[in-house]
């Protein structure tokens, strides 16, 4: 059974857990129409509501520990957001009572840390896309240590035993520690964990691709002709966010590739974008690498610019995908 505990794992798990259902609230309410016009949409307030009360957590059990975080502040400083500010506050004064509009601004601002030898990095609202279409979405939470992620946390309120996609169900809380396996359980509280394995497909015809929804974060036309070098024939699992890790953990995927975009070939992806997921799937016994086989490497800031485009697999396939991707070009 997995060792809940040690404070970082019990802390992760906790924290991811209520941003979570944090923003699940936020969702609730704003879709049923209770904030009046003139708010932005939900996903930018319930993004800010995330990351401030994670790192209002974080700030008070581990007060030494950078976060490294995708949002900033800075646009809730100018007078048109001020009722976006106003809309964030009221929310994480649900959770957190003595919060007001500046305590937050700080907290989310602490999300600009610089990484040291162990820090924690953050994407508040992984796949907003998703989250927009009420569909699959992510609190994406990890400490790296020495540039190597010790510990990931995935927080998926529409996907149930971090494999089947499952809107308004049970929920994930998906956590891995290096060394502990890959563990799954509801966003309830039960803590019934059950440990998730990747599958055993070996055979390159039956990959089954985790695929984004949105044709800007990947090139498309490569993914298509990299299916085609590898012959697959079965369908692939669409869904958004780092949900995908979860589901190659559980086996119900077997690949998943970032590719560089035609629109955006410069783009190195973002560490929170990445450092989670990356250590579930590992966890799981599946293989992360980049689109040249490298590790990731997680000692270069706020982005893997050592690393172009990931790759991961069930392990088993992770070869097979690398020469289909080497002859595409990709
Ligand atoms: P997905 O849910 O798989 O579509 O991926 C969502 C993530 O893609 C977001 O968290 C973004 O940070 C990231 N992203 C944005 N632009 C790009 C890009 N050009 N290439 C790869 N990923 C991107
Ligand atoms: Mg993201």
């Amino acid at each position: 059974m997995i060792e809940l505990n040690s404070a970082e794992i019990r802390f992760a798990l906790k924290a991811a857990r209520q941003a979570a259902l944090l923003v699940k609230d936020i969702q609730t309410e704003m879709v049923s129409g209770s904030l009046t016009k003139g708010d932005k949409s939900p996903v930018t307030i319930a993004d800010f509501a995330s990351q401030a009360l994670i790192s209002h957590l974080l700030q008070s059990t581990f007060p030494n520990d950078p976060l490294v975080a995708e949002e900033d502040s800075s646009a809730l400083q100018i007078p048109e957001n001020y009722q976006t500010l106003a809309a964030i506050t009221k929310f994480v004064k649900t959770r957190i009572k003595n919060a007001n509009s500046e305590s937050i601004s700080k907290w989310i601002d602490y999300g600009n840390s610089k990484p040291t030898n162990r820090f924690w990095t953050l994407d508040p609202i992984d796949g907003t896309k998703g989250f927009l279409r009420g569909e699959q979405y992510a609190v994406a939470f990890a400490l790296i240590i020495q540039g190597r992620v010790d510990i990931g946390v995935l927080a998926c309120p529409n996907l149930a035993d971090g494999r089947t996609q499952n809107i308004g169900g049970p929920g994930s809380l998906i956590v891995a520690q290096r060394g502990q396996g890959a563990w799954t359980t509801d966003l309830f509280g039960s803590m019934q964990f059950s440990q998730l394995h990747v599958s055993e497909i070996t055979e390159p015809t039956q990959t089954r691709f985790l695929r984004s929804f949105e044709a800007g974060h990947t090139n498309v036309s490569q993914l298509d002709l990299i299916g085609q070098a590898m012959g697959v024939t079965v369908e692939p699992v669409r869904l958004d966010s780092q949900a995908k890790y979860s589901i190659l953990a559980a086996g119900a995927g077997d690949a998943l590739f970032r590719l560089i975009s035609e629109k955006a070939p410069n783009y190195r992806e973002k560490i929170w974008d990445q450092a989670a997921g990356s250590i579930i799937c590992e966890e799981a016994g599946g293989k992360i690498t980049d689109l040249d086989g490298n590790l990731l490497d997680f000692t270069q800031g706020r982005t893997l610019s050592k690393n172009r485009g990931v790759l991961a697999t069930n392990g088993f396939l992770h070869n097979a995908a690398l020469e289909a991707i080497k002859s595409v070009g990709a």
